[in-house]
């Protein structure tokens, strides 16, 4: 698939590039009404590069929690999907920024809004938003403001009230930071003072959120671990320069 984002009016644009993509959302057009909602089932990504491969979307049915009894002591729970097809969407090389904006509006939003089919060199595609803005009704595509529901101008209009909490973001997965409770927006940091490193966001949300980190493919494997040895190194150098400079 080839996606295009057009921020101007908040939607993304979902083109075949073979036949299989072609019939599938040919198929799902087929019973979809503009204001439906594809259903967010999840996206795969690459453990390595950390960038999203596909997101899997469902056109039509409905998604239930549903539990199960395994044995006398275990009852598993969990979300079951029923009717409707299932579509996977990839991107050819190069869009798969894209491909993981699109994924990120969809899971905060909980899934696409389908708008209708416009026709792109002669392929029928499909438009999408995230979702719309609690306050003005406005679509949404950017998927930071479809995590609150608010529109960037209702962002710019809020008499933000900041408190302090778990936050997350792109270079972020989760630390301790001061943001808006109605609309999400970060409190500015004050002239000169520098940005938290990653592994001091990792401290503080142990401390102040009781949320333990650890880091399974790096040694040592916790936060304190990694400031310790970095402690241990800066010594290390110190020394050295000591000992060089008495040479
Ligand atoms: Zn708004
Ligand atoms: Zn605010």
């Amino acid at each position: 698939m080839k996606i295009t984002r057009d921020e101007s009016v908040a939607t993304y644009t979902i083109t075949p590039v073979d036949g299989k993509e072609e019939e599938k959302i040919t198929a799902a057009v087929g019973f979809l009404k503009p204001g439906d909602r594809f259903i967010h089932r999840g996206r795969r990504y690459d453990e390595e590069s950390h960038r999203t491969t596909t997101l899997i979307l469902q056109a039509g049915g409905e998604s239930k929690w549903e539990s199960r009894k395994e044995s006398e002591w275990v009852t598993i729970t969990e979300m079951v999907y029923v009717g409707g097809i299932e579509i996977e969407f990839q991107t050819a090389e190069g869009g798969e920024e894209m491909l993981g904006q699109i994924a990120m509006t969809s899971y905060y939003s909980g899934g696409l809004v389908f708008l209708g089919v416009t026709e792109v060199y002669g392929k029928k595609s499909l438009t999408v938003t995230g979702t719309y803005c609690k306050n003005c009704g406005a679509a949404i595509v950017d998927s930071g403001r479809c995590e609150w529901g608010i529109c960037e101008a209702c962002v710019q209009k809020c008499e933000h009230d900041y408190k302090v909490g778990a936050i997350h973001g792109a270079r972020v997965d989760i630390g301790v930071g001061e943001f808006c409770g109605k609309c999400g927006r970060g409190k500015p940091r004050p002239e000169g003072e520098r940005e938290k490193n990653l592994i001091e966001h990792h401290l503080a949300a142990q401390r102040e959120l009781g949320v333990y980190v650890f880091y399974p493919n790096k040694s040592p494997c916790t936060p304190e671990g990694q400031v310790k040895a970095a402690r241990l190194f800066r010594r290390w150098v110190r020394s050295k320069e000591r000992i060089n400079r008495v040479n």
